[in-house]
Order: C-alpha cells, then structure tokens, then sequence
C-alpha cells in the first residue's frame, strides 16, 4: 500500500465553512436533527436551522450524517515500523476520521521519534498509549516482550509520559503468554503501579493469536490487576485468554469488571473480531464502550478496511446507528480521558467533524476467521474536518 499523505480539498477561510442541511448526530449533545453547522477559525462556530453563510464556504450536506469527529481507539499508525505501521492519515482524516490513538507501537525509546515524524506531522490527530516493554511493538507482537525485566524501565517511562503529556493517552499491556513468558502476570503486576503513580489508564490487549503453545492468562487473572477507567482490547476475540468459558458463558469476573467501571473495546485486527463470539458475549449483556479497527499495513484492504466499515459491522450485529456513533465519539472521548476536547459538536471546541453516509444495501460483513453476515447497512466517509479543514476520504475499495 503506498504511502499518503492526505492534503485538504478545500482552502477554507478565515470565515470558515458551513455544512448545509445535513443530519446532525451528536450524542454528547442529544442531537438527531437536520441543521446547519459553521465552523470559522477552525472551531465550532454555531449549530442552527438556515443559518446565514456570512462569508463562509458553503458544502451541501443534505442526506448526508454530520458527527462529532470519529476517534478510532486503537490502531498501529507508526508508518515505517516493521511491516504494518500505516499511516495514521490512511485510518484517519483518509477514512473520515478525526483521531486516531495508536496503542503501543512505541515504547519509551521511541516515543520521540513517534511524536516527531508520525503524531506532529499528521493531518489527523494523533494520539498514542506508551507500550510498557521498552521494545514498543518494533516487531509486531508476536514476541515475548514483557518476559526479560530489564524490558520494563519505569523510571523512563515515567520520563517519557511527563514530557509527552499532551499526546500518551495511558500504558499499553501485552497480556498474552507469549509477552508475558516465565514472568508471568509480574509485568501486570509492575504496570498497576507504574499507572497509578503516573495517574493513567491501561489499555490491556488479549487474545492468545500468535503464539499457540504458550498459555494466556486467564482473563479473570487480568481484570483483578485493572481498575475503573482502565481498558480491555480485543472483547471478540475467539482466541485463548477471551472472555468466554469453555462452556461459552462470560467468566464470572468479566460482568463484575464491567459493573466496577473497567471498560471493554472491540479492537477487530487480523485476529479478534469472530462474529459468533460477539453474539454470545453480546446475549449475555456486555456492551463495548468503544468501537475500534485496531488497523494497520496488513487489513486495510480487508477485513477490517477502516472505522466506519468496523461500525457497520456492529450495526449488523444488532446495533442501532446511534449507539455506535456513540461508541466512536462520546464514548471514546471519555475512554481517553479527553471529554473535554474531543467527541462533541459543542459550540466553541476545535472543528472536528466527520460526514457519513449512511447507505441502504446488502454487502457482506466478514469477521477475522473468514465468517460473513449479510448486513443491511453501511457508513461511507465523505470528509473529515480536522481542526477546521476539510479532508477527502483515500479511494479504499469497501465490500
Ligand atoms: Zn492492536
């Protein structure tokens, strides 16, 4: 896949733009109405019936979704490293959304690097989880990261997160047996600690999918060392170390985590979103909080293909448009930590705003082992607006 750098299409001025007679969906804000949005100066100017373009560049939105910006909550955007870095432009403003969090390519030796030559450069906002292995994901999580010690330094990852404040989102846990190796749940253990002095979250990954002969913690080992605010990836998967039981019911621990506060994402990827896993889980009333592609280089063009795709997905299994746009902004927003800033249309915030639409027409939905379901609906980006300019999704042939 060849690199982009995406370019806005439009050269907005200073008084702004104004997207006309598009259905506006705010969640954070209660709103489902036909309105007009301006942005001028890149923030969110005033959200009305008719209102008058003053100057302002005029988009006609009609039939078209006009949401708070999208934030995919964990993909792998380090371009460049190994194999699947992708461009955080190519999941972001390239696929119709604003933010996008990588989730632990860079350890503490490289979030330097990470800052200046993928966040700072980017068109999208770029948020990131600092891996607690000082190896990061350099290459690919099929290795045992977490399994020396020494890969765990927290006086430099303490360094790192204080001077990167404004862009770590929290501290990324590889909880498989092939990270964790002889050490067991200690790096879990060393990352409790480490967050809590650091006040941040944890994003914990699950899901045995490489390395089939080492076992995985059980997750119920895993939630005991999380707490409230702090996030499980990869809710679907159907690898060892999921959340159901040999028997297919929900590990007594998962309902207590969820009911505690602890926080569920989808995280689909090459490997975590079976279809039938999600059914059960679903029937049995655990909900994600958030809705992510977990992308990069290698599923791109399938299965995962970007953000909206990934919510389609779940309206096939069942969700209504509202509770996923929910998911990708409101939600996510507070999963972040960044409420404040992010996931809303409110009058005042930095314009970040994603335009859908929302299609009528059978396709297949295939999950990561290949199953398909005949879905009804889907999202097709039509623009992002970052930071008040306007972006044009890449041409991504979808299913
Ligand atoms: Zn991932």
């Amino acid at each position: 896949m060849q690199s982009f750098i995406s370019s806005p299409i439009l050269k907005v001025p200073n008084t702004g733009l104004l997207l006309k007679g598009g259905r506006v969906l705010d969640p954070s804000q209660g709103l489902d109405k036909i309105l007009d949005v301006r942005v001028r100066e890149g923030r969110m100017d005033e959200i009305g019936a008719n209102l008058p373009p003053e100057g302002a560049k005029v988009i006609n939105v009609r039939d078209l979704l006009v949401l708070p910006g999208l934030i995919d909550v964990h993909l792998h955007v380090m371009d460049g490293l190994g194999t699947f870095g992708a461009d955080p432009d190519v999941f972001g403003v390239g696929s119709g959304v604003t933010t996008v969090v990588d989730a632990g390519s860079a350890g503490h030796s490289l979030i330097r690097v990470f800052r200046q030559h993928i966040a700072e450069p980017a068109k999208s906002r770029v948020l990131a989880y600092i891996n607690l292995s000082t190896l990061g994901s350099v290459a690919g999580p099929g290795y045992s990261t977490l399994a020396d010690p020494r890969l765990i330094d927290e006086e430099r990852i303490g360094q790192a997160v204080e001077a990167n404040r404004d862009m770590i989102v929290g501290i990324k846990v590889m909880a498989t047996g092939t990270a964790l190796g002889s050490q067991g749940l200690e790096p879990l253990r060393r990352a409790r600690r480490l967050a809590d002095s650091l006040r941040l979250p944890l994003l914990v990954h699950i899901g045995e999918s490489w390395g089939r002969e080492a076992r995985p913690p059980l997750v119920g080992e895993i939630l005991a060392h999380l707490r409230p605010g702090d996030t499980l990836t990869h809710m679907f998967t159907v690898h060892p170390g999921g959340l159901l039981d040999p028997s297919g019911k929900l590990w007594p621990e998962v309902g207590a985590a969820r009911d505690a506060g602890i926080l569920f994402d989808v995280g689909h990827g090459l490997h975590n979103l079976n279809f039938r896993v999600a059914q059960r889980v679903l029937d049995q009333g655990l909900e994600p909080d958030a809705v992510s592609t977990d992308g990069h280089r290698l599923n791109r063009l399938g299965p995962v293909y970007d953000l909206p795709t990934t919510m389609a997905k779940l309206m096939t299994l069942g969700f209504s448009l509202l509770e996923v746009v929910k998911m990708a902004t409101v939600n996510a927003a507070r999963l972040l930590g960044r409420a404040y800033e992010l996931g809303s249309l409110e009058v005042g915030r930095v314009a970040d705003i994603s335009v859908l639409r929302l299609e009528e027409r059978e396709w297949k939905a295939v999950d990561s082992q290949g199953a398909s379901l005949t879905a009804r609906q889907t999202l097709v980006p039509v623009l992002a607006i970052r930071n008040g300019q306007a972006y044009q999704p890449l041409p991504l042939d979808r299913p």
